[in-house]
């Protein structure tokens, strides 16, 4: 009786084993066909995803599954994966993904450490860093014993004054239990998007876009589902095409205004119809909100639109040149602030609260921030003066710290003429490939001092105008 018993799991064993590796065997003849469609696709203007063809294979896989008796919700995430290895397969050999910005910025960083002047027009630092009266408080805070184990959530004193501030620029009603003190934007975002997506989710991610939200979503297993805005566009995202790429996988949607890389803004009424098809669609929105102070404009926050799965990031890095105290803030449902706090907690323990007490002091200027729009706005005037003497096509940013105009470069890699124009020249940019599949276009931060962008953009005109005039 025993043994037969072990010879019957042993014999079942295998079957699944073998079952297990059937299914590889039908992967990888999956894979096959998804790279002849990407090569009758290749040269055909055809994009990478059909929202049309998705949805009837979801019905389909949908009803076989129930068929089968099987969990749909399971067969749901698999499918999820299999259509992001669908993707990534068709989106190889569509320009270099490897190098970010951020690899230009290293390299940027060594080439200052061995002496030479660098433009930085690459990253979104406001190189006149935080002002005195907010590094004062680091010191004056650690001696005064804020530099212990602290609460995951951020100083109770902090979290109180965030919402209070909101409170009372924005007319919102966001109570301190809402508020994580995290830290940087960066890491805010990840513990939103963690504490909300789960592997084989879907999430909604506007291109152009900051890189990172694409890498978080990839990282936890889920699959980032791209609306492509265009110049000819202004940047304006489509409320209706956005909710045609949703699926019944779709979890969250991120959005970014003022914008980077594009400096778009949204009005109102866009926000709030963004915002509907969330509701519909019951989303949460991630609405990463760190260049508010750079609005050369009203500010609308996604706060206000009414809808309670509302998660807003906002950092001080920008604000009040704090980008290495590598401090921000979420403002989410409390149920999602609490997941986020509790996973804080566990990788880091708490932001340093001699840091959150700078940060508090920092809440109280409203001087700086002012201040570095304005840089910002002048900045935004050089470029755009040089982009007109090239004839560059751009739209002329409402907010933010970038333009983000068409350079065509005749067949030139992109990433090479960076690259180039760093080595040989001083001048750091990011390509437009960083932000997604815009070979023309390149992002000029406006961060560094105005004689500096002066020197980075004549000589920018000059790498165009011989590239175009190679005889000179
Ligand atoms: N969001 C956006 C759109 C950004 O550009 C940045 C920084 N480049 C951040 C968030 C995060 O900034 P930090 O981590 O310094 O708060």
């Amino acid at each position: 009786m025993e043994r037969e018993k072990g010879g019957g799991i042993a014999e079942l064993r295998e079957r699944i084993r073998e079952v297990t590796l059937r299914i590889l065997e039908l992967m990888a003849e999956r894979e096959k066909l998804v790279r002849e469609v990407a090569a009758l696709k290749s040269g055909s203007g055809e994009g990478i995803v059909n929202p049309e063809v998705e949805r009837e294979l979801r019905k389909a896989v949908v009803s076989r599954a129930a068929e089968l008796g099987l969990d749909v919700e399971t067969v749901m995430r698999v499918l999820t994966l299999l259509l992001r290895r669908s993707t990534e397969i068709q989106a190889k050999g569509q320009g270099p993904q490897g190098m970010t910005h951020m690899d230009l910025m290293r390299l940027a960083k060594r080439m200052e450490r061995e002496g030479r002047e660098v433009v930085h027009m690459e990253v979104g630092e406001p190189t006149l860093g935080a002002p005195e009266h907010i590094a004062a408080q680091l010191t004056d805070a650690a001696l005064k014993g804020y530099a212990f184990y602290g609460e995951a959530h951020g100083l109770p004193e902090l979290r109180s004054a965030i919402a209070e501030d909101l409170n009372e620029r924005f007319g919102v009603d966001v109570k301190p239990e809402q508020v994580v003190v995290t830290q940087g934007g960066r890491f805010g975002i990840y513990l939103a998007m963690a504490a909300t997506l789960s592997i084989g989710d879907e999430a909604l991610v506007i291109d152009p876009s900051w890189p990172h939200y694409k890498q978080v979503i990839s990282m936890l297993g889920c699959r980032a589902v791209v609306h492509s805005t265009s110049l000819e566009g202004r940047w304006l995202p489509d409320p209706a095409k956005l909710e045609d790429l949703t699926s019944d996988s779709t979890r969250l949607m991120v959005l970014n205004y003022p914008n980077n890389p594009t400096g778009a803004v949204v009005g109102r009424q866009l926000l709030q119809e963004l915002v509907e098809v969330a509701r519909r669609r019951n989303l949460y929105v991630i609405s990463d909100e760190v260049y508010m102070d750079y609005s050369f404009g009203e500010h609308v926050t996604a706060l206000s639109a009414g809808y309670e799965r509302v998660i807003m990031i906002m950092s001080f890095s920008k604000s009040w040149g704090m980008t290495g105290y590598r401090i921000a803030y979420a403002v989410a449902p409390v149920e999602v602030a609490e997941r986020m706090a509790k996973l804080q907690g566990s990788l880091l323990t708490c932001v340093p609260e001699f840091v959150q007490v700078a940060a508090l002091k920092a809440l109280s200027d409203r001087e700086t921030p002012r201040a570095y729009r304005d840089h910002m706005l002048r900045g935004i005037e050089v470029i755009c003066r040089y982009l007109d003497a090239i004839g560059a096509e751009y739209v002329r940013p409402g907010g933010g710290m970038y333009v983000f105009p068409r350079i065509p470069l005749g067949g030139r890699d992109p990433m090479e003429f960076a690259l180039d124009l760093l080595r040989k020249r001083g001048v750091a940019v990011a390509p437009g490939t960083v932000f997604g599949d815009y070979r023309e276009f390149f992002r000029l931060s406006v961060g560094d001092s105005l004689e500096k962008l002066e020197r980075g953009m004549a000589a920018l005109a000059e790498e165009i105008n011989s590239l175009r005039n190679p005889r000179g």
